[in-house]
């Protein structure tokens, strides 16, 4: 249930709404928006009298959630989307759809230095690394950690590009948010509950990837885990789901971009790297989410992917990122989006 206040309600009638809902032993989330205030009323359905709630002085009106997601629902910021700014200029969930890219793994400090040049001279908008891997082999590349972590970090200082990149454990959490700009939580951590409500205590922006096997019903509420606990800067990133077709890595299936832009506020993001395991592959996908009108894209660029430490084979290179950057700008336009080059550029074009 949500409990949307009149335009000129008074802080006073929001607090005391709230002390309603603590009266009814339920929980609430205050939502502010630029125009009106929403209340979440979080807990027992069962317990939820609305008519009490109506009554209220500031009140609107009250509205019914009928998905299980009551903070990820479209209806609880009243159809507006949510407008997630991770740094330097980088706004997803508005006319500018910006590009994240990078390497899968941050390999040395020389490598991700030129991998961030290139990322911004194509101009793309972050970038992307991770320092903490997830692999299927426990002898396999683990990544560098938190050295990692500041070899990312000087990339940033020299470019401006904020920075994407994994967190595993919820004891890490506090260090990655202390060096990144945006934490990355993979396919393989969705259903780590105990690190999306970590995540959702620290301050940083999270993109929170969907589980390989998850339907986007259990997506979403998912990522009630982490807005409940505080974080509203919640990026959702499509990368493909398990299934029978062996073609490709994964199976991206874009229809969740048009299904979640009607179900939830948060930006969508679209990683048909890990979507398709092919860098052939990727620039066809990538164009296909713009047009199918996806906020974001995270991209895995290399510059020498054949001798990449991780996901070479789905490693775009500079080259084909310049080019893509183009191409992505004339498809966005035509979907009347802005994919243009730069976070000057995106600044101009007005982020929303
Ligand atoms: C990655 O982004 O390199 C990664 C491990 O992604 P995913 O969790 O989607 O496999
Ligand atoms: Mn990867």
């Amino acid at each position: 249930m949500i409990v949307v206040m009149r335009p000129d309600a008074t802080k006073q009638e929001v607090q005391h709404v709230v002390k309603l809902i603590r009266d009814l032993e339920l929980t609430e989330h205050i939502i502010e928006g630029s125009d009106l205030t929403v209340v979440a009323v979080i807990g027992d359905d069962r317990k939820k009298d609305g008519s009490v709630l109506e009554q209220a002085p500031g009140v609107d009106r009250v509205m019914k959630v009928l998905a299980p997601y009551k903070m990820a629902a479209k209806e609880t910021r009243e159809g507006k989307k949510t407008l997630v700014d991770i740094g330097g200029g980088c706004v997803f969930g508005g006319k500018h759809v910006p590009v994240i890219a990078g390497p899968c793994s941050v390999e040395d400090e020389d490598k991700i230095m030129v991998a961030a040049r290139a990322v911004k001279a194509a101009g793309a908008h972050a970038l992307r690394g991770g320092a903490f891997k997830p692999r299927t082999n426990p002898y396999a590349f683990q990544g560098h950690g938190e050295n990692g972590l500041k070899m990312l970090a000087a990339a940033r200082a020299e470019t401006g590009l904020p920075i994407v990149t994994e967190v595993l454990t919820p004891s890490e959490v506090d260090m990655v948010s202390e060096y990144a700009d945006c934490l990355q939580i993979g396919t393989r951590n969705s259903q780590n509950y105990k690190l999306l409500e970590a995540c959702g205590k620290q301050p940083k922006p999270v993109l929170f990837k969907r589980g390989m096997a998850m339907t986007i019903d259990e997506w979403l509420q998912a990522s009630e885990y982490i807005l409940a606990a505080g974080n509203p800067n919640v990026i959702l990133c499509e990368r493909g789901i398990r299934t029978f077709e062996d073609h490709t890595r994964n199976t991206l299936s874009l229809s969740v971009v048009p299904e979640l832009q009607f179900r939830t506020h948060l930006p969508i993001v679209i990683d048909p790297s890990h979507g398709t395991g092919h860098a052939r592959l990727v620039p066809a996908m990538a164009k296909a989410a713009i047009a199918a009108g996806c906020d974001g894209l995270a991209i895995e660029m290399h510059q020498d992917p054949q001798h990449a430490l991780t996901d070479g084979a789905q490693s775009i290179t500079p080259e084909v990122l310049t080019e893509l950057m183009g191409s992505l700008q004339r498809v966005a336009q035509a979907v009347d989006k802005d994919c243009s080059p730069g976070l000057a550029c995106a600044a101009q074009a007005g982020a929303r």
